[in-house]
């Protein structure tokens, strides 16, 4: 199966194994008993909201008009009929007129026979390296537009990215890649995926580590791996389908996913802060490209 991956090439090392207390924080809070699981269309999931909308006023991100308070609301069909979800998108301006999308989704599964399924790593993960790369952009303005997007109803099936590429805040053809999150905070092996440089091998560039204390690779995003290609199996696969680049940040399944452990104890806190910091800086790199439409669109390579 690893024949799959390959490494990306380690720098010289100086990795601190430093923790990342704000990253912490940020999960160890939406994934309390409290938030109840975060299932969509439930007081856990608004909690939620209200949380990383607290976190996006005092960043200063901004909110589109078109979404009272950062909310995008939409409605979906589920199994159990018509459902409503809402996504929260903040943004910091660019210069020019390309955007860069961050996402990550922050429902989960909710209670389940009466267990919380606190889903820490599925993907109260992702919020946190979300909101960790809009405050260094907050501080640190952006070249490009950068959208923050927290997406909604996820595990019901891309719903909230659907939504959002559906009806996005600003023209489709504006946004030049989406940068996605989900499950970046657990990994015993300390091994952390990029994955989408099969289709934008070009992409591969700008990802970089100087941290000998966590594994970078590249993978499953081989349409021949079937089930091991994660192109469609998070949030990037609404953008994808809109033949918008991507790259998703994320972990192999381990043994607490989408289980009631999947919770704040069982996160690997060194590789958690470290997987983040890699992923700010692969944001950082796309950042400096301006033009990057033209580069990314033209050496796009379809093998679907
Ligand atoms: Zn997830």
């Amino acid at each position: 199966m690893l024949s799959c991956c390959s490494s990306v090439k380690n720098q010289t090392s100086n990795g601190t194994g430093k923790l990342d207390t704000q990253l912490l924080k940020d999960v160890e809070v939406l994934s309390s008993d409290a938030y109840q699981g975060r299932k969509t269309g439930t007081k856990g999931a608004e909690m939620t909201r209200a949380y990383i909308i607290e976190r996006f006023q005092k960043l200063g991100l901004k909110s589109y008009p078109q979404h009272v308070n950062y909310a995008q609301e939409f409605t979906f069909n589920s199994k159990n009929g018509n459902a409503a979800g809402t996504n929260i998108i903040g943004y910091i301006p660019g210069k020019g007129t390309n955007v860069i999308v961050v996402s990550a989704h922050y429902d989960h599964l909710g209670i389940v026979k009466d267990e919380v399924f606190n889903g820490a790593d599925d993907n109260a993960s992702g919020i946190a390296g979300l909101l960790k790369i809009a405050a260094y952009f907050a501080k640190n303005k952006p070249n490009n537009t950068i959208i923050f997007a927290a997406f909604d109803a996820e595990e019901m099936g891309l719903q909230g990215a659907k939504a959002f590429v559906a009806n996005p805040p600003t023209p489709i053809n504006t946004i030049v890649i989406d940068l996605n999150m989900d499950m970046i905070g657990h990994s015993d092996k300390a091994e952390l995926y990029v994955c989408g440089t099969f289709r934008y091998p070009d992409l591969k560039k700008y990802v970089v580590n100087t941290n000998s204390n966590i594994k970078v690779l590249f993978g499953h995003d081989d349409p021949k791996l079937g089930r091991d290609d994660w192109t469609n199996q998070s949030d990037q696969g609404a953008f994808h389908a809109k033949n918008i680049p991507f790259l998703y940040f994320g972990v192999e399944d381990h043994k607490d996913y989408h289980k009631a452990t999947d919770e704040y104890s069982t996160i690997t806190k060194e590789f958690f802060s470290n997987a983040a910091n890699v992923i700010l800086g692969v944001v950082k790199n796309i950042d400096k490209q301006t033009g990057l439409q033209q580069s990314l669109k033209d050496k796009m390579i379809m093998k679907n």
